[in-house]
Parts: C-alpha cells; sequence; structure tokens
C-alpha cells in the first residue's frame, strides 16, 4: 500500500461490532493516522438516513477506513462517488465488473453489491476526518431480499478468493484513489465515473423520503459529483444529500 499511495495503514480486524462506522468515529479524536477497521460481522450497519445495511456472518465484506482531508466539507461531496470508482477498478482487476449508481452504490447486473457510507468529523488539530464504510455481498444472504423488499446482487467469484488478498486488493485501490482525491478533488474522477454509470441516458426519479423532487434524464456527473439531471425545464445539477435515485 506504502509503494502506490505513500500511506500507511494501521488494520485492525474485529469478530463482531455494531458498526465499523460508528467505532472508528468515537475514536476520530484520538486517530493518529489512516486505520482500516474489518468486522467479520456487523450487527447494526448503517445506510444513509438512518437506513440500515444487513449482512450475515461470513457472506459479506464490512469494513471502514478512517482518512483524513485537509479540504473544506464541500469538496468531500464527490468522496463517496471516488470511493465507487475505486472499488470498481479494484474488483475489475478481479474479475468482477460493476456499474455505479449515484451517489453511493455499486451495482452488479442492476442489484446492489456494495454500499459506500462516508460520515465525517472534525479533526482536533484541523482537517476533517472522513470514515469511509463499505459492505459488500459475497455470498446472497438468506431472505435479505424479502427483508428489505428488493433484489441485490452477490459475487460468489469473490467468496472463494482468499478474503485477506481481496481486501488487500480493495485497500490498495482506496488508498490511492483517497490520495489522488486529496491532491486533484472529483474532478481526477468524474470521466470515469461516467463510465462505469449503471443508468446513462435512463429516465430517473429524484426521491426524497420517497416523494419525487425532479424527474429527467439521468446524464452524468460533473466535476463536484452533481448529478446532471435533463429535465422539462432544461438540465439541473443535484447535491447528493440524502436524496436516493430510481429508475421509472
Ligand atoms: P437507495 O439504495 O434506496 O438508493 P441508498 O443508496 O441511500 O438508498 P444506503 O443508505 O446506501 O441506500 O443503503 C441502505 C439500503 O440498502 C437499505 O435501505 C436497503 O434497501 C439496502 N440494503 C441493506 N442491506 C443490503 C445488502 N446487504 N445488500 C444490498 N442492499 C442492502
Amino acid at each position: 500500500i506504502e509503494q502506490r499511495s505513500r500511506a500507511q495503514v494501521a488494520v485492525e480486524v474485529v469478530g463482531q461490532t455494531g458498526s465499523t462506522n460508528a467505532d472508528l468515529l468515537a475514536r476520530a479524536s484520538t486517530l493518529e493516522g489512516p486505520v482500516l477497521l474489518v468486522a467479520e460481522h456487523q450487527t447494526a450497519g448503517r445506510g444513509r438516513a438512518g437506513r440500515s445495511w444487513l449482512s450475515a456472518p461470513g457472506d459479506s465484506l464490512t469494513f471502514s477506513l478512517a482518512w483524513k482531508f485537509d479540504l473544506p466539507l464541500q469538496q468531500l461531496a464527490g468522496l463517496p462517488l471516488a470511493v465507487g470508482v475505486a472499488l470498481a477498478d479494484a474488483l475489475s482487476a478481479c474479475g468482477v465488473q460493476v456499474q455505479l449508481k449515484w451517489p453511493n452504490d455499486v451495482l452488479k447486473d442492476g442489484s446492489k453489491l456494495a454500499g459506500v457510507l462516508i460520515e465525517t468529523q472534525a479533526a482536533p488539530g484541523g482537517g476533517i476526518w472522513a470514515v469511509i464504510g463499505i459492505g459488500m455481498n459475497l455470498r446472497m444472504p438468506d431472505d435479505l431480499e424479502e427483508r428489505i423488499g428488493r433484489t441485490v446482487a452477490a459475487a460468489p467469484w469473490l467468496a472463494r478468493m482468499d478474503r485477506d488478498d481481496l481486501m488487500a486488493a480493495l485497500l490498495a485501490s482506496l488508498a490511492a484513489a483517497l490520495g489522488e482525491f486529496r491532491q486533484a478533488g472529483f474532478g481526477a474522477f468524474s470521466a470515469r465515473w461516467n463510465r462505469l454509470h449503471a443508468w446513462p441516458g435512463r429516465r430517473v426519479s429524484i426521491l426524497d423520503n420517497g416523494a419525487v423532487l425532479h424527474d429527467g434524464i439521468a446524464a452524468g456527473v460533473d466535476d463536484s459529483g452533481r448529478l446532471l439531471l435533463d429535465g422539462a425545464e432544461g438540465r439541473i445539477t443535484v447535491l447528493a444529500g440524502d436524496v436516493s435515485l430510481r429508475t421509472r
């Protein structure tokens, strides 16, 4: 990892915890450098806006990476998308092709394979700790689709890989991408994100708590990671915030 990103990352593995994001956020004021926390099992995985990430022991990879940025908070808006690009690169090198759904999902064959949740906290001496949480399905957990009421993807191909090798590949790709993001911001990732876009040219709705805010054609993302939406009133840009995206 040091070779590719010049970052040294402390790696910690625990058998079980509630949420790796919650654990790293609780320690953010005392962290001295990047930390990767991997949980064999997460019992209270978090999604955006209080939603849950569900996983069964051994079926998924659940981990968080704490990384410090000396950038204003608004420049981190594109970070979940850059993380998606890093995951897609690493998965492609492992033989699994994925697409990205704005703002924070990794899809395989149209269903969610992995989710990204980024939570931030001001660092005591200045700067911001970003805690980047990732949940990725390796095997299809029993009854998950019934529980959440939507289809889900898994990657059994990855489940057959050595878990340490897979984690190392993901971490190397993430560390390189985060170093690049720190230097150049999301602008360095927008073209790659647009090539991996799951729904280019599709008619989509932006939902806020189930209510439709905007309808339009998804035209990709700009250099800040905002979604470009071509609607009845012309092109608008949408900030991630807590909105969700659906195809129509
Ligand atoms: P949406 O997926 O509706 O666009 P989102 O991207 O903001 O919303 P997140 O908050 O990132 O979703 O993830 C939480 C959602 O992911 C849950 O509400 C549930 O629908 C779904 N989910 C939970 N566990 C899994 C899993 N193991 N695999 C795939 N999807 C899951």
